[in-house]
């Protein structure tokens, strides 16, 4: 029969997998019980709804042996099987698990090290394989179906004889090479312990058939029977005592679950008895998954009830400023064949929510305590989900999480809580003062922020879209006010100061009506200022919209951008050289003057990091006064 071929990213997996130097081959074990752990539940989870799968709790089993003689290893399950379809695009393609996504988009770098991480699945077995014979039955079905190949050559499906339900993977074992020894995947030993490092928690036996020598009755003779013997340890991870898992154990349980090729950053555990009993465990990633901050992520906790799992995603358990926690919740509470929509309005999940919640909360809290390197570590990565915590619900949130931010400040640059902050403002300091831009540096070089710097004041620097508008939103801290520093109120001059500048104002009127006609509506004001140490010029704005939550809101897709305009100020130094010179244009040479205001505006414009809407008039301009 004509062989079928692989798609073309199998074949590259497959050739990768037949010819892998990697160094732990054992993990191929790991994969196919995993596979036929998953493929129990499946069955197991239809049997709770469909009458016609009579198979009970304690039927479910993965068998393990092994021939050395004919050299094969074989895994075998009673799980849901796989039909003729089936087995064509399952073991035909590259599966889409979160391990393949991560391979593609690396290019196929780093291919060794994601074998163990991730384990590549069913493929897997050909590192330590020459040819895999997969039959399998769907339960209730007629028929059985055999899949076969010896690499990347091609693979063939035909009919066969299996009695019952189920899936059997036969493997031909490799024959030994001088740098690898495969017949020792043959042996008892060996097999038991794989096993127990690998697959202990999966919540169904795995049994082998195992030789034992037994004394004849009535007489001295030894006798070999062989016996059932259960390998694993079936207790799942959460369910041990905290101190019998090593952090290993944890990591590794983390990374096979939740396709993650790091360890986690910190584990989480909760047990509660009383109003509500459920045991938690909780991991908080080391890094955002590739499609956190996209709309294709999904939050959620898996939900067990007496250790089998009866939901792989549970939103409601999560609110989303905690959507990056992964992990798992078990409760007795729960019953087994509840729906989802009933879920939803549940008590006790509700309850335990909540709790979950505080626990979260708390273990950050502790984290940003006691260990700061990894909290930062943790801010970088979800930082952003916590600020648009604050920022959503209008600020509901704010009490819980304003305590978790942090924010880089001028001081050193480096990152700062608003308590931190607070307690180290200056004398007489009663506003908590920040800037916004794209970069630290843009931000460090605006004149305002300069100038506040300058008289020894702290400023936050925000880079991130969603931080100006969670300071908004929380208004306060600590009964301190947030304040831009590129806001028109702000002025940290004294009263004397204050009072020469007013009247410097008000006696040039006509002077800034002239320059604003001359700019234009882009500008709702023209005005002195003595908040800009030496630089000639800047932009601030009026009002509730900044200039850099104008420029954040414009490229939000789906607003319309043509009513959102910060009242912009354009600032003039009033010690500046400028300023004199500008007053003696509005009595000497109008037309220059009104060229100056459009070069002074578009100069304001570049220093905060916004770009010109017509460069090329500026340009001739500048060359006008230049010849
Ligand atoms: P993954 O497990 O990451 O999806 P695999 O390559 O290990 O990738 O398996 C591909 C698919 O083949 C599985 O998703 C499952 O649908 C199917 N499969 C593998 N082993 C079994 C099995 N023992 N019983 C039923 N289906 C299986």
């Amino acid at each position: 029969m004509a062989k079928k071929q692989f798609k073309t990213e199998s074949k590259k997996l497959l050739d990768m997998m037949v010819n892998s130097i990697y160094t732990h081959k054992e993990i191929f074990l790991r994969e196919l019980i995993s596979n036929a752990s998953d493929a129990i539940d499946k069955l197991y989870f239809r049997s709770l709804t469909d009458d016609s799968v009579l198979l009970k709790k304690e039927d479910y089993e993965i068998r393990i042996s092994a021939d050395k003689e004919a050299r094969t290893l074989t895994v075998s399950d009673n799980g849901c099987g796989m039909t003729k379809d089936e087995l064509e695009n399952n073991l035909g393609t590259i599966a889409k698990s979160g391990s393949l996504d991560f391979k593609t988009e690396n290019g196929g770098k780093e291919n060794i090290d994601i074998i163990g991480q991730f384990g590549v699945g069913f493929y897997s077995a050909f590192m330590v394989a020459d040819n895999i014979t997969v039959e399998s039955r769907v339960y209730g079905a007629d028929g059985a179906y055999r899949w076969e190949s010896s690499g990347a050559d091609g693979y063939t499906v035909t009919e066969c004889e299996k009695d019952t339900a189920g899936t059997v993977i036969t493997l031909h074992i490799k024959p030994d090479a001088d740098d690898e020894k495969y017949g020792e995947y043959l042996e008892e030993y060996k097999i038991r312990s794989l096993v127990k490092k690998y697959s202990d928690y999966i919540r169904y036996p795995i049994k082998m058939s195992v030789a034992h020598e037994n004394k004849k009755e009535g007489s001295d003779e030894y006798e070999t029977v062989y016996e059932d013997e259960t390998l694993n340890s079936m207790i799942p991870i959460w369910k041990k005592a905290q101190s019998d898992v090593s952090d290993e154990e944890y990591a590794e349980f983390y990374r096979d679950k939740f396709y993650d090729y790091e360890a986690p950053l910190k584990v989480i555990r909760q047990k509660t008895e009383g109003t509500s009993n459920y045991e938690a465990l909780m991991f908080i990633p080391s890094h955002a998954p590739y499609d956190y901050y996209s709309k294709d992520f999904e939050k959620g906790l898996q939900l067990y009830s007496s250790g089998v799992m009866i939901m792989e995603k549970c939103k409601d358990l999560l609110p989303d400023y905690f959507s990056f926690v992964r992990g798992l919740v078990d409760s007795a509470d729960l019953s087994l064949n509840i729906s989802r929509e009933m879920l939803q309005h549940d008590r006790q999940l509700k309850v335990i929510a909540k709790a979950i919640e505080k626990k979260i909360a708390s273990e950050l809290g502790k984290m940003l305590e006691n260990d700061r390197e990894n909290y930062e570590k943790f801010f970088k990565a979800f930082g952003a989900q916590l600020k648009w915590g604050v920022y959503s619900g209008f600020g509901v949130n704010k009490e819980l999480l304003q305590d978790m931010l942090l924010f880089i400040s001028s001081n050193e640059r480096k990152y700062v809580t608003l308590k931190e902050y607070v307690s180290r403002m200056k004398d007489g300091q009663d506003k908590i003062y920040y800037a916004s831009g794209e970069t630290q540096s843009k931000i460090a070089t605006l004149p305002q922020v300069e100038a506040v710097v300058g008289k020894g004041y702290e400023v936050l620097y925000l880079t991130e879209d969603i931080d100006e508008f969670a300071l908004q939103i929380m208004r306060t801290y600590d009964g301190k006010e947030f304040i831009n520093v590129c806001r028109e109120e702000l002025d940290l001059s004294s009263d004397e100061e204050k009072k020469e500048l007013e009247e410097k104002n008000v006696s040039s009127e006509e002077l800034f009506k002239f320059m604003k006609e001359s700019i234009g509506d882009e500008v709702a004001k023209v005005r002195f200022t003595n908040a800009l140490s030496g630089h000639a010029v800047c932009l601030s704005s009026e009002g509730e919209l900044s200039l850099g939550m104008e420029k954040v809101l414009k490229k939000m897709p789906g607003v319309d951008g043509s009513g959102i305009k910060a009242e912009t100020v354009l600032e003039i130094n009033k010690d500046h050289p400028i300023a004199a010179k500008l007053s003696e244009l509005l009595e000497s040479d109008k037309e220059k003057l009104a060229s100056y205001s459009k070069i002074l505006y578009a100069q304001a414009r570049l220093v905060s990091g916004l770009a010109l809407d017509d460069p090329a008039e500026i340009s001739d301009l500048i060359c006008g006064l230049m010849i």
